[in-house]
């Protein structure tokens, strides 16, 4: 029996402590997922805090991980974010207010050409819902409904997936990710370091210089 396979997109945040060594450890934890295998990642970013301003600066990244379909998309979908949502607590996310700093967050941004708004199971609840459950969906959304809307989603995104047009979306990752720098400004997100694949670590960029 040929056993199906997707590809995900995980976006990865974390501005709490050593946030870029957090995001090089949570890239291994995923990789070393049951039947997971790593297909890509992406430069690291250095982001500007949006929704709640005065916390520290965020450390972003996606990750493009090939993992088991599941007996259909909703079931494969939810197994994973189940398991993002565990290495969440994991890495020590504690509860606190939405958008506020964080540890580490996960996000199933797309799951293979699966298009869902379902009941997750209570595993795969935000710990952040015992903060105000009032403003925290209980669906699983995918695509990830903020993704289109984040700079700092779209620029790794694009990285690895500038072609791709997600389930639902009208453009691809590279044009919604233009247009929203041209919203947020370019420098809003700043990449500072690549991935390398053999030392599995972060490799930091030379800033760079300013043209003109
Ligand atoms: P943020 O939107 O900043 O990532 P949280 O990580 O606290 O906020 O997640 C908010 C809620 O969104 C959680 O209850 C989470 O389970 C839910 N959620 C819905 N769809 C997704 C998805 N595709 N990936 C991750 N979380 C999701
Ligand atoms: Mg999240």
């Amino acid at each position: 029996m040929v056993r199906r396979r997707v590809l995900a997109y995980v976006g990865l945040g974390a501005n709490l402590g050593d946030a870029t060594g957090t995001l090089r450890a949570a890239i291994h934890a995923l990789a070393a997922l049951p039947d997971t295998r790593l297909a890509g990642v992406s430069r690291l970013y250095a982001t500007d805090p949006v929704g709640v301003r005065d916390q520290p600066e965020f450390r972003n990244a996606v990750v493009a991980l090939d993992v088991p379909a599941g007996p259909d998309p909703a079931t494969g979908a939810s197994f994973l974010l189940v398991a993002l949502k565990g290495l969440e607590v994991a890495f020590g996310r504690q509860a606190r207010e939405r958008w506020g700093p964080r540890e580490l967050d996960l996000d199933l941004l797309v799951f293979g050409r699966a298009r869902l708004a379902i009941d997750r199971p209570v595993a795969g609840r935000s710990i952040d819902a015992g903060v105000d459950p009032a403003k925290v969906s209980r669906l699983l959304e995918v695509p990830h409904p903020a993704a289109a809307r984040r700079l700092f989603v779209l620029a790794p995104l694009a990285d690895l997936a500038a072609g791709l047009v997600p389930p639902g979306w009208h453009e691809s990752v590279g044009s919604a990710c233009r247009r929203r720098e041209i919203a947020e400004g370019a420098d809003a997100v700043r990449p500072i370091a690549a991935w390398d694949r053999v030392g599995g670590d972060w490799r930091m960029l030379e800033p760079a210089l300013p043209t003109g």
